[in-house]
């Protein structure tokens, strides 16, 4: 049986070029799509089995990445923007009229990713984008009704991709988020 995970990389995760300069985001909407510049390449791209991103038809996890707020410039027909959920951590910005998430953005100054807001590179015109290098919060694809007997065909497929499978963040963000913790508590004290 294939184990299908996302669209773009079932067929093989397609390594960056390492120097893109950026691009513009298109929502699915063929009349009036929302439109958002973003400068520069993606970072820390992985695959996200969590229930919260923006998946498409008939993917299991989501392909998500970061960049800097700075770097994202809504170009055209923001106004069928709409943020999901007001009172998540992450403010995601959806079309009203797809339900593509076009961007996600932390407001509060005191959490470890503000200044970062999260993108779906799948939705770039242009390739040539950062490459998804792991898997997140696997184990939550349970929570959008995958059957437990599957979870080792989807672990064992991740591994072959390259995506090393983890159940929470990778090791050098769930560190990041424990040191801006300890951070926060010594500044506290
Ligand atoms: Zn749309
Ligand atoms: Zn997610």
């Amino acid at each position: 049986m294939t184990v299908h995970i996302h669209p773009s990389v079932d067929s093989g995760v397609k390594q960056g070029t390492g120097n893109f300069a950026g691009g513009t985001l298109v929502c699915k909407c063929t009349d009036r799509p929302v439109k958002v510049a973003i400068k520069g390449d993606v970072a820390h791209n992985h695959a996200c089995g969590c229930t919260k991103c923006w998946k498409p038809p008939g993917a299991i996890f989501s392909v998500v990445a970061v960049v800097p707020r700075d770097n994202v410039t809504v170009l055209e027909n923001g106004d069928k923007l709409q943020i999901v959920d007001t009172a998540a951590v992450i403010q995601r910005y959806a079309c009203k009229a797809c339900g593509t998430h076009m961007y996600g953005r932390i407001e509060n100054t005191g959490h470890p990713f503000y200044g970062l807001d999260f993108i779906h590179p799948e939705l770039f015109q242009e390739s040539g984008w950062a490459a998804p290098g792991f898997a997140a919060f696997v184990s939550s694809v349970l929570e959008s009704g995958v059957q437990p007997g599957e979870m080792a065909g989807i672990r064992a497929r991740l591994k072959e991709l390259g995506l090393e499978p983890y159940d929470c963040l990778s090791p050098p963000l769930m560190d990041a988020i424990s040191s801006h913790v300890a951070k926060s508590k010594a500044k506290a004290a």
